[in-house]
């Protein structure tokens, strides 16, 4: 037998049932008309079981086609339509017979057997049909299953109905909405809601009931009669009757009112500790220029008259001095990146890569140029043009650094559009990074490389990764075929929430 029905647990009880009353042997399921006559031509069966309401084609439709592929084939249409309205239509059609689908599962095997009479069932077969798994204790047991579930789970649960009342609610919800049952039952799911929230609920539930999506996930605000605010995950899907008709929505709500306080807390003190870091390397900045500008007045004035260890000594003076201020320098970089929230606008890249290449020092037709840099035409995007400047500048800086000495560098960047942004890409032909090294080199003071042989503090990479995270993006970096590395990143189209109040600018 075939069973064509587009419900899915209409289709999964059929097969239990007609297989194990052992009279019949379902070879095959289809979802809809179509699928059905595919089936019936390729499986050739004994009976089709047909279902009257399917997508693509109807059962009306699919019983003349399935008629002419599978000739040998009876038709029997289990339909939800009286067999006053659809029944003589069916048979006319071409259906052997026309059954409603209200038959026990025993009932159906019988009648289902009798249709087929002596040619596809033998005797001995029709004797065995008589204990079969019935149709309503598995339905009892799954309801069963769904009540113990819905009365003792831990989360609040409802069923609500396509307009928005409270059908039934659990225990555990009663107690975050701080409403006894009785009173929740009355309201809508809107009336418990905050004000502000309601129209992010409004349009989920939209969007579940004409079917754009099967399921949908909201954090929402619920307030309760003594004035206290919970934060809710509330998950939500659509039960559908036999014709596809949204009947109820299934709830489960969840209480994230610490988890929201927490992380909360966590944004504010992280602000705090960027704020902190910001401060302490500015506040470092001057006595630190103290201590070079008299070094070099030291080394300027009194040099002469020192011997070659004291003047060594002030060389190193300098040196520690000069690199300590771009220590600084990088750190309020990586702050203000960390705690001001990005300004975003449309940004030029092609003019961001200008800006950039100036402040490398490195002009594209600027006189000698050490780095050849060359660019495919970059889109524009939603940034913050001054934080992508910056991302720019260190990418193109390491870029043009990291060459083997005496190598020219190259640098390309290209930008490739994706489903859902833009994914730029710079690539170099310098000394490559080791494979085990490519996450790491993005966590701040991370290097590779002896001072002697490159400069550089090792922030630059967790200010570029910093930048584009906060754009919704991610960084990485692979290698560029045989030589080199590529960076890459990406800047999605969707721009991010707000992460923290800006404590810096
Ligand atoms: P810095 O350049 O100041 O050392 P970064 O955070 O910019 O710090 O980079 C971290 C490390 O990653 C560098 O020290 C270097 O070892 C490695 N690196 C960065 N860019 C490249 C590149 N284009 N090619 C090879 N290695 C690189």
């Amino acid at each position: 037998m075939l069973v064509a029905d587009d419900t899915a647990t209409v289709r999964l009880v059929l097969r239990r049932v007609l297989d194990a009353s052992r009279a019949f042997h379902v070879v095959g399921e289809a979802t809809d008309g179509l699928q059905a006559v595919e089936l019936a031509t390729s499986l050739q069966p004994d009976l089709v079981l047909l279902d009257m309401d399917m997508p693509v084609l109807n059962g009306m439709e699919a019983i003349p086609l399935i008629r002419r592929s599978a000739p040998a084939a009876r038709i029997v249409v289990l339909s939800g339509f009286a067999a006053e309205r659809a029944g003589a239509a069916a048979v006319e059609a071409g259906a052997t017979a026309f059954l409603e689908k209200r038959y026990r599962p025993d009932e159906l095997v019988a009648r289902l057997v009798e249709v087929c009479g002596t040619t596809a069932v033998s005797s001995a077969r029709r004797e065995a049909v008589a204990p079969v798994m019935a149709l309503e204790p598995l339905a009892r047991e799954a309801q069963q299953q769904f009540r113990l579930a819905f009365e003792h789970a831990p989360i609040g649960m409802a069923v609500v109905s396509p307009d928005d009342h409270f059908l039934e609610v659990n225990p555990s919800l009663c107690r975050m909405a701080g409403l006894g049952e009785e009173e929740l039952l009355g309201r809508t799911l809107a009336d418990l809601s905050h004000p502000e929230d309601r129209e992010t609920a409004a349009a989920a539930r939209r969007g579940l009931l004409d079917g754009r999506r099967p399921s949908s996930t909201i954090e929402t605000r619920l307030r309760r009669p003594d004035g206290r605010v919970v934060w809710a995950l509330v998950g939500c899907s659509v039960v559908r009757d036999d014709h596809g008709r949204p009947s109820q929505l299934v709830a489960q709500v969840v209480d994230i009112t610490e988890q929201k306080r927490a992380q909360r807390e966590l944004t504010r003190s992280n602000a705090d500790l960027s704020t902190f870091a910001y401060l302490a390397a500015h506040e470092l900045k001057s006595p630190l220029q103290a201590v070079s500008g008299f070094a070099s007045l030291l080394d300027r004035v009194h040099g002469p008259s020192l011997d070659d260890q004291g003047r060594e000594f002030v060389a190193w003076i300098i040196d520690g001095s000069t690199r300590m201020n771009a220590l600084i320098e990088d750190l309020l970089t990586y702050c203000s990146v960390d705690a001001a929230e990005p300004v975003l606008a449309p940004v030029a890249l092609d003019d961001v890569l200008g800006d950039a290449l100036a402040q490398v020092g490195r002009e594209p037709d600027g006189p000698a140029a050490a780095a050849a840099v060359t660019a495919d035409p970059l889109p524009v995007v939603t940034a913050d043009a001054f934080q992508f400047a910056q991302l720019f500048q260190n990418l193109l800086a390491n870029a043009v650094k990291f060459v083997a000495p005496g190598a020219t560098s190259q640098v390309r960047l290209s930008a490739e559009r994706t489903l859902d942004g833009w994914t730029l890409t710079v690539a170099d032909n310098g000394i490559g990074i080791d494979d085990a090294h490519r996450d790491r080199i993005f966590s701040m003071f991370e290097r590779l490389h002896p001072r002697e042989r490159y400069k550089g503090t090792g922030i630059g990479l967790a200010i570029c990764k910093r930048i584009v995270e906060r754009r919704g993006g991610v960084i990485w970096v692979e290698p560029n075929g045989g030589m080199g590395s590529r960076f890459r990143f990406t800047v999605p189209d969707a721009v991010p929430e707000p992460e923290v109040e800006p404590t810096i600018r």
